[in-house]
């Protein structure tokens, strides 16, 4: 398997497979990879002629350096998780400064109004941070697909508006979300949890799992409602945000639309841990 820190070097192994018009699939991540983050890798190399997977933790997106700070990095363990589903990957884990050159800040961007929403409210210049790496990122690597979890699902629809912005000729594929056993979505945040509160954040996935059940039922407010109230009654959770909204814009609406396609959207603290989770309902 190669390792790319540089541009330079990342560009020289890619320079054959576009002389012959391979495909390129690519798979950006945070490292801390686990079983949703291969899911991805399995449906790329699938679908292409090499793969990239890009190991890289992304200063610009944080609004809060103690997260950062805290986040899992793991890059021994990534290598020898990726090696096993196939040497032929191509991993890019470049250093800020080689990715960003000298200046290691955000763009502004405007998403059409998607990044006002949820993850855009709550945390400061993110998606600024998120469109500024993958920018960087599309460009060294030059994709022909790239792979998005829908386990970030605003993400997903700010890259594929990033795309049409800086008019990148790549196909954005979003890839359904991996949960553990008892339903609480994979995430490399998930392995600050203690065995306690991995236990007890199953609540996230059988909450979601309620409001689908009573989507048709229940009104916006009602099933509002029944989440807050399950959240109060467990002192282990803060939660952050739930909103049903529109799949496409992110919007909400005050009362169920005809063939408008709605989502269920959560942010929540256990512990010091923030946890996001999403569910389509209809
Ligand atoms: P991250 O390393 O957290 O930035 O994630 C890298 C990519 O993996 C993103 O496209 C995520 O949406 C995706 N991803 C993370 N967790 C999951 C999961 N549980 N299921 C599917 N995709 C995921």
């Amino acid at each position: 398997m190669k390792i790319h820190n540089s541009k330079s070097s990342l560009e020289s192994t890619l320079l054959p497979f576009k002389k012959n018009k391979n495909s390129i699939g690519f798979v950006p991540t945070m490292g801390a990879l686990h079983k949703g983050h291969l899911s991805l890798v399995k449906k790329a190399l699938k679908e292409n002629d090499c793969v990239v997977v890009s190991v890289f933790i992304n200063p610009t997106q944080f609004d809060n350096p103690a997260d950062l700070e805290k986040y899992p990095r793991t890059l021994e363990n990534d290598l020898i998780l990726l090696n096993s589903i196939s040497e032929k990957i191509i991993v890019f884990s470049p250093v800020a400064s080689e990715l960003y050159s000298q200046n290691i800040s955000s763009k502004s961007y405007v998403f059409s109004g998607i990044e006002q929403e949820m993850e855009g409210k709550h945390r400061a210049g993110h998606f600024d941070g998120v469109g500024t790496v993958l920018n960087l990122l599309f460009k060294a690597v030059t994709p022909s697909k790239a792979y998005f979890g829908e386990k970030d699902f605003q993400q997903l629809l700010i890259v594929k508006e990033l795309v049409k912005i800086e008019r990148l000729p790549v196909n954005i594929i979003g890839c359904p979300i991996v949960r553990e056993k008892n339903g609480l979505a994979m995430s490399s945040r998930n392995k600050r949890l203690s065995k306690e509160e991995f236990e007890k954040a199953a609540l996230i996935y059988g909450v979601l799992m309620k409001v689908k059940e009573k989507f048709h039922n229940l009104s916006f407010e009602n099933l509002n409602k029944l989440v807050e109230d399950e959240f109060k009654k467990s002192d282990f959770f803060t939660l952050e945000y739930f909103e049903i909204a529109n799949s496409s814009t992110l919007k909400t609406d005050v009362v169920k639309l005809k063939n408008i396609k709605y989502r269920a959207f959560i942010a929540c603290f256990i512990g010091g841990v923030r946890l996001i989770d999403n569910m389509a309902l209809n």
